[in-house]
């Protein structure tokens, strides 16, 4: 039977396990000082041992002469739960929503273990259990029987309600370093007689990027690939997929296309790459970029692999100098401010759409970059740049860094910034406070403002440049105006699982109402385009439906619909009213 790498080589005492020191050293001591807790969370990246340290603790508590902190292997109890026993169970909550599972666990922790001391309960992903699911759990931690321990362990601890953390004790797990890594490998390579490269060992150790399972299932592919593992051999395994995707997504950030940036994200996610690696990997990437745009030996100094090289030298030729820096220096933000944010999924996406996004930033920066866009697309055809070699293109364009760009905030979310959460998610219409309004007037004569301003700090809808009078005032049937509708829908979306995406894109809306139709607008064509997109509509519209609105519409600004037909539905909509147009 072909047993993967990562299972055959799964440590099964505490002194094999890679790194983690900090926590095998707080349960060696709690094992060898017999005081043993309840319940325990582990927390950390996938790949780190979570699960591994589990399984040795669940049999070390119940191993009848532990050598240090670690299962002996030979007693009975040891040889009894190595063969599977009862009093070891695993929970994937990943795999059901779990109620199910909760109630039987209920039930059957009240029965003594049959081998050993302890009944030990392993619930993987514990993250992802219902509500439901977590009150079932929460009762049964709230008075655990004597013999009973609980072993949670997710990747996302923040999604742990606080009744259930305030139980358990905390462990975090840490990301491998990658020498551990390294080590770990060619101690398995020497272990299988594999003859290795040592550039082939530390690429591998670099992709699994913090993970022992992820660095193992490449090591594993690569291994199959030829007789001795060589770099050659890693790079052809690995290169391709993973690079190609982050290329593609740069690429597409670089020349604005936000649907495929978008997308891009979603996949690497959904594979299962943490936000953090994805975001180094993006920032590595266009570190690439900068040295292939700038240096003439570049390929030299990135020394990568042939084709991957002309991936990145593509992308730099054909990617605008200022938006790599305004896309680096926006993620860089991001990156380091990734540790103290909830949800660094939102982050992520938020990073990205406004460097794919320059409308949506008001400062100078983003407009310059905006304008070279569009002279780009106005040149198009004319290869009178290619003259001058792209490196002096580069350092042409590129100006010394200003302290005085303004704050890249214009796109933050409201838990950063209250006043923007005070005014977007009350039900009441935003007070429209005086003194903000002063305190903000400076500001805007020194900023070219876009057009699409943030919904709660529009008090009328006065498009500036529109040709045509605004004749249609929003309507607001009953007590919902457009602003509280569209604060409700907010909102609701905000709670919607895997909404973040949309949640970025519905952030500049603008909201109006049309008879009994929300209006809602946006600058940006791609946004337009991406909103009405089935599942975006879908979802929208499901949210639309919770709240009582049942009519929607999204709108580029500009494209209104003929008066007369406005009009007309005005008339309709409200026939019991007389309306007269001037
Ligand atoms: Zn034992």
């Amino acid at each position: 039977m072909h047993l993967s790498l990562y299972r055959r080589f799964r440590p099964d005492s505490f002194d094999k396990m890679v790194r983690q020191e900090h926590i095998v050293r707080i349960l060696k001591n709690q094992i060898e000082g017999n005081s043993i807790g309840h319940a325990y969370l582990f927390t950390g990246p996938r790949g780190t041992g979570k699960t591994t340290i589990a399984r040795i603790f669940a049999r070390a508590v119940n191993c009848e002469h532990p050598k240090d902190g670690s299962p002996c292997g030979q007693c009975p109890t040891c040889r009894a739960l190595q063969e599977g026993s009862l009093d070891i169970s695993e929970i994937d909550a990943a795999s059901n929503n779990g109620v199910a599972e909760m109630r039987d666990l209920r039930e059957k922790v009240q029965y003594p273990p049959v081998t050993g001391r302890y009944k030990v309960y392993i619930v993987d992903e514990v993250h992802m259990l219902t509500d439901a699911a977590f009150n079932a759990l929460l009762k049964t931690l709230e008075e655990p029987p004597a013999h009973a321990i609980f072993i949670l362990a997710t990747t996302e601890p923040q999604k742990i309600p606080a009744t259930i953390l305030s139980r358990c004790m905390r462990l975090d797990f840490k990301l491998i370093p990658e020498e551990d890594l390294e080590k770990h490998l060619r101690s398995i390579l020497d272990e299988i007689g594999k003859p290795y490269e040592e550039e082939a060992v530390a690429a591998i150790a670099r992709a699994g990027a913090g993970s022992d399972r992820d660095m193992l299932s490449i090591a594993e592919a690569c291994i199959v690939y030829s007789d001795k593992l060589t770099y050659d051999a890693v790079c052809a395994v690995l290169g391709a997929a993973d690079f190609h995707e982050t290329a593609k997504l740069v690429s597409a950030m670089l020349t604005f296309d936000l649907e495929t940036a978008i997308g891009c994200v979603e996949r690497v996610l959904a594979e299962g790459k943490s936000v953090g690696v994805l975001l180094k990997d993006i920032l590595q990437l266009l570190s690439r970029i900068t040295v292939a745009k700038t240096c003439k030996n570049a390929e030299k100094l990135l020394s990568l692999p042939k084709e991957l090289f002309a991936e990145v030298k593509s992308i730099a030729e054909r990617a605008d100098g200022r938006a790599v820096l305004r896309a680096t220096e926006i993620l860089i933000k991001t990156e380091s401010e990734l540790r103290f944010v909830s949800s660094p999924r939102i982050s992520l996406e938020t990073a990205i759409l406004r460097a794919s996004h320059p409308e949506s930033d008001a400062d100078s920066e983003a407009l310059i970059v905006r304008i070279n866009h569009l002279e780009e697309a106005l040149k198009k055809g004319v290869p009178a740049v290619s003259a001058i070699p792209m490196s002096e293109v580069w350092h042409a364009e590129t100006p010394a860094p200003t302290k005085e760009t303004p704050p890249e905030d214009d796109f933050s979310f409201p838990e950063e910034e209250p006043i923007f959460e005070e005014a977007y998610f009350s039900d009441e219409p935003a007070p429209r406070s005086k003194e903000r309004g002063e305190r903000e007037a400076p500001a805007m004569q020194n900023i070219p403002q876009p057009q699409t301003k943030r919904h709660a700090e529009v008090p009328v809808p006065a498009p500036t440049s529109e040709p045509a009078p605004q004749t249609v005032q929003p309507i607001s049937p009953g007590e919902m105006t457009a602003e509280v509708a569209f604060g409700k829908f907010m909102r609701a979306l905000r709670k919607t699982p895997r909404s973040g995406v949309l949640f970025t894109m519905c952030a500049d809306l603008l909201a109006t109402f049309e008879g009994e139709t929300l209006v809602l607008t946006t600058e940006s064509d791609t946004i337009a385009t991406a909103l009405r997109r089935e599942d975006h509509r879908k979802a929208m519209e499901d949210i639309f439906a919770q709240i009582g609105i049942s009519s929607f519409e999204v709108r580029k600004q500009g494209a209104k619909p003929a008066l007369k037909n406005a009009v007309e539905e005005l008339k309709n909509d409200f026939g019991d009213y007389p309306i007269e147009i001037k």
